[in-house]
């Protein structure tokens, strides 16, 4: 038997036929939170992202005041 453990909380989440040893999933509660923090991840990835349109477009500002 191939016993599925949650990766995070190491909670036993059963059992499954076809293999020994053992594996890792994700608990309910556990994927909720993963799932927040990927969700928290996106967001900060869009925020950077933004701050770095913003950082060239100030470069190019600085750029242009230079070259004239
Ligand atoms: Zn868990």
């Amino acid at each position: 038997m191939l016993k599925i453990v949650c990766a995070d909380c190491k909670k036993d989440l059963g059992e499954k036929a076809g293999g020994e040893g053992v594996t890792h999933g994700l608990c309910p509660e556990c994927y909720l939170i993963r799932r927040k923090e990927i969700e928290e991840m996106k967001i900060q990835d869009r925020a950077m992202e933004e701050n770095y349109e913003n950082y060239l477009r100030r470069n190019d500002m600085t750029g242009m005041k230079v070259k004239k």
